[in-house]
């Protein structure tokens, strides 16, 4: 089954590009290079980006707008964030998401955004994301500067609850449907019922499900980061690479709105455009099944306790 977006988000492709890579998130990368990968994806036929202000410090948005310079608009969807500005800074304010918005559009060079999300909102007061944000960006949409309104962050609870309180267009969930962690599945129905669509983001599980592994900042405990580990040893002892099973499984069997993966570099891309029109290995899907069993659906807390 895959989830159908309503109007303003038909047109999502299978495959959206993550920009947080963009950010620097993941390391340094040359910006030259940035650019590329944003082009192959639009000449692969990848019809949406997302990006937020909080990746590098906008850094991110302002990559992301250089390459898109001189695109056709129509061709994509552009997807962007309010509400989170650094790792400790959050505003979910109708005056600062206002005002997000306006740079956002600046930053990214265009009229208007596709998809507007509230960034992490486990972070901030539910309540006021209801209340607040979410009416302050829906008038936005009445304006014609955002075409559709979204919430992200982990706790898939806090995702619901609002979405059930307020209708909003689309959720994002990461790191919660993978190889590793399924939880997002089962919270299907209740996002269903909602008209709400479902964006799966972070197939690698930021990083932990590739052969490079991930970055020093990753917020899972050292018993799932040591699982990932050693399934991606296991895959590498029979040749094969870790991404191409987790890429493979996340976007073949989760039927989501769309999958988010983060690049910054054009071969990457490629490889993942390549690697979801593959046949799984399902004996090597069952093999890293068990070697991570230890982890499975194991994750960790984010945002405020009451959340
Ligand atoms: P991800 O799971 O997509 O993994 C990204 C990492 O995998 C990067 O290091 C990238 O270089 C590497 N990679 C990408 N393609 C590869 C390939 N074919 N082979 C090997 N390695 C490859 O994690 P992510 O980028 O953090 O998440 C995807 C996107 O989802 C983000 O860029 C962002 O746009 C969005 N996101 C949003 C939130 C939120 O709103 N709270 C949270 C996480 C992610």
């Amino acid at each position: 089954m895959t989830d159908s977006p309503p109007g303003a988000l038909r047109g999502l492709s299978e495959i959206c590009f993550g920009a947080s890579p963009l950010g620097a998130v993941y390391g340094a990368f040359a910006e030259r290079d940035g650019i590329a990968a944003v082009h192959t994806a639009l000449d692969l036929g990848i019809t949406c980006f997302d990006v937020s202000p909080y990746y590098g410090r906008t850094l991110a948005e302002t990559v992301l707008g250089k390459a898109l310079r001189g695109t056709d608009r129509s061709g994509y969807l552009l997807a962007t964030k309010v509400g989170r500005y650094g790792d400790t800074a959050f505003d979910f304010s109708a005056a600062r998401v206002r005002r997000s918005v306006q740079e956002s559009l600046q930053r990214l060079g265009t009229d208007h955004i596709d998809l507007i999300h509230c960034h992490d909102i486990e972070f901030g007061d539910l309540d006021q994301i209801v209340e607040e944000t979410v009416p302050a960006l829906r008038e936005l949409q009445v304006a014609g500067l955002v075409r559709a309104v979204g919430v992200t962050g982990y706790p898939l609870p806090a995702l619901a609850h609002v979405a059930e309180r307020v209708h909003v267009d689309a959720v994002l969930s990461y790191c919660q449907y993978t190889v590793q962690d399924r939880r997002l599945a089962r919270w299907r129905d209740r996002f269903a019922r909602c008209g709400t669509a479902v964006l799966n983001a972070a197939p690698l599980a930021m990083g932990a499900l590739t052969s490079r592994g991930p970055a020093p900042w990753h917020p899972a405990p050292a018993e799932v980061l040591d699982a990932c580990a050693a399934a991606a040893e296991l895959c590498r002892s029979r040749g094969e690479d870790i991404a191409r099973l987790a890429l493979q499984f996340s976007v073949t069997t989760g039927g989501f709105a769309t999958t988010i993966v983060g690049a910054a570099q054009a071969e990457e891309v490629r490889r993942t455009l390549r690697w979801i029109r593959e046949p799984l290995d399902e004996d090597l899907l069952h093999d890293v099944e068990h070697c991570l069993a230890p982890a499975r659906d194991r994750g960790w807390t984010s945002g405020r306790p009451e959340n």
